[in-house]
């Protein structure tokens, strides 16, 4: 008898993830690795660590070097990607950055780097994608990574919040091209999470505990709290969920 193919399973697929040396990107790559997933990681710096943590679980990976803020270093990481394993089934567009700064002293440089990499990096990247998605008929899945300034105002980060709000905007906006022609376009929002991200906010003890007042959890999430949404997103059990931004929080929206 054979065994019956779990909805959740992501054997036999191939998935890049954008950033994913450290942080939530490094977890969301292990995730789809130990779902199944064959796993292209992208980013600037080296991989050991992922790639290591991959081949612990078991899965096939690639790493792609790139800085994604050249835009045109984005239709070459495509094809490298697509080329390894014949397709990309999803793509998780995860990398990000944040500046910090008053708005009334933020400047040109802070918004253009964090808009390059946040939002217009994104979009590229994933027209670059389902081209190849749509091209062979397929279908896929895309990925992206939100954050509760999809939701909330949030201060001292303009070009961050504006970039993840056009986000979610740009999630629905893909969705409602792309759910017909066989892509799954969703968002996971992360709540405030242990990495490199948020290491400025937590050395801040008042800011710290003001925001772990808030998280009904009572704790910051840790990377490998966010896998699992991207694991369902990525798989089968979803096939039916377009332009959606799942929360991934510890109830701090619900607060
Ligand atoms: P992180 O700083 O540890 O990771 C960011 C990743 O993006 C790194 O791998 C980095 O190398 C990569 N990256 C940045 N610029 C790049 C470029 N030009 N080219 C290639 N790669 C680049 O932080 P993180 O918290 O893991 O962030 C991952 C994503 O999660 C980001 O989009 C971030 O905005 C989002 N997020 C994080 C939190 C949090 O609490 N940590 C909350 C909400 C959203």
């Amino acid at each position: 008898m054979t065994a019956v193919r779990s909805p959740f399973s992501l054997a036999g697929r191939a998935a890049l993830v954008t950033g994913a040396n450290t942080g939530l990107g490094q977890a969301i790559a292990v995730a789809l690795g130990q779902a199944g997933a064959s796993v292209i990681c992208v980013g600037r710096s080296p991989m050991d660590e992922t790639l290591a943590k991959l081949a612990e679980a078991g899965a096939a990976a690639l790493e792609i070097r790139a800085d994604l803020s050249e835009m045109a270093a984005l239709q070459p990481v495509v094809e490298q990607a697509s080329a390894w394993k014949g397709r990309i089934d999803c793509l998780v567009n995860n990398a990000g950055i944040i500046r910090r700064a008053e708005a009334v002293d933020f400047t040109e440089d802070d918004w253009d780097a964090v808009m390059d990499v946040n939002l217009k990096s994104l979009f590229f990247l994933s027209q670059a994608a389902a081209r190849k998605m749509l091209a062979d008929g397929k279908g896929g899945r895309i990925i992206n990574i939100a954050s509760m300034l999809s939701f909330q105002g949030g201060i001292r980060v303009a070009s961050y919040t504006a970039a993840k709000s056009g986000l979610a905007g740009l999630t629905r906006l893909l969705a409602c091209e792309w759910a017909g022609r066989g892509i799954n376009v969703n968002a996971i929002a992360p709540g405030y999470f242990v990495t490199n991200n948020t290491a400025a906010i937590r050395a801040d003890s008042a800011r710290d505990a003001q925001i772990l007042a808030r998280i009904p959890a009572g704790r910051w999430g840790e990377p490998e709290d966010i896998g699992g949404a991207a694991v369902f997103l990525a798989s089968d059990a979803a096939r039916y969920v377009h332009g959606a931004i799942l929360p991934v929080d510890g109830g701090w929206l619900a607060r």
